[in-house]
């Protein structure tokens, strides 16, 4: 019996070997994440952001850090935007309540931090970052922040 099983067990290996791999050697190859993962900090996106603070109301761990100032035109705007990833449950209640759909996750899984201050995100500096030169705002309210994972 001993024999078989062990006949047996090598068999699998030996297939196992053969057959397609299904691991990847991480971190110089990473698989796709589900559309549906959460995680990471909040993508902002600065041209659909309307500064309504929804966003931060509905959290549920006062995670969401902003402040708004009236602009000219009589419309508010955002003058900072942070997300507290440390203290983010990832219930993903700030982005049901967002009426623009204006943030979503980054989906970066790689933000483990040795300071949990580097956890907080300046989504408002990241987004600046991310928009084309012409069209960049001017930088109120986030000078000097530095951000989680940099
Ligand atoms: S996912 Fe939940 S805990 Fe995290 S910022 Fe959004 S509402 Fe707050
Ligand atoms: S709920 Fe959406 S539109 Fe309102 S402040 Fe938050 S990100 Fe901006």
């Amino acid at each position: 019996m001993q024999g078989k099983g062990l006949l047996t067990g090598m068999g699998i290996t030996f297939k196992r070997l053969m057959g397609k791999k299904v691991t990847v050697q991480y971190p110089e190859k990473k698989l796709p994440v589900s559309p549906r993962f959460r995680g990471g900090a909040l993508d902002l996106d600065l041209d659909k952001c309307i500064a309504c603070g929804l966003c931060a109301m509905s959290c549920p761990n006062q995670a969401i850090d902003l402040s708004t100032e009236m602009g000219e035109n009589k419309k508010k705007r955002l003058t900072s935007y942070k997300h507290l990833s440390g203290r983010c449950l990832y219930c993903d209640l700030c982005i049901e309540a967002c009426p623009t759909k204006a943030i979503l996750w980054d989906k970066n899984y790689e933000n483990s931090q040795y300071r949990r201050e580097r956890l907080d995100v300046d989504c408002m500096e990241r987004a600046r970052r991310k928009r084309p030169a012409r069209q960049a705002e001017p930088q109120t309210g986030s000078a000097g922040q530095t951000e989680g994972g940099e």
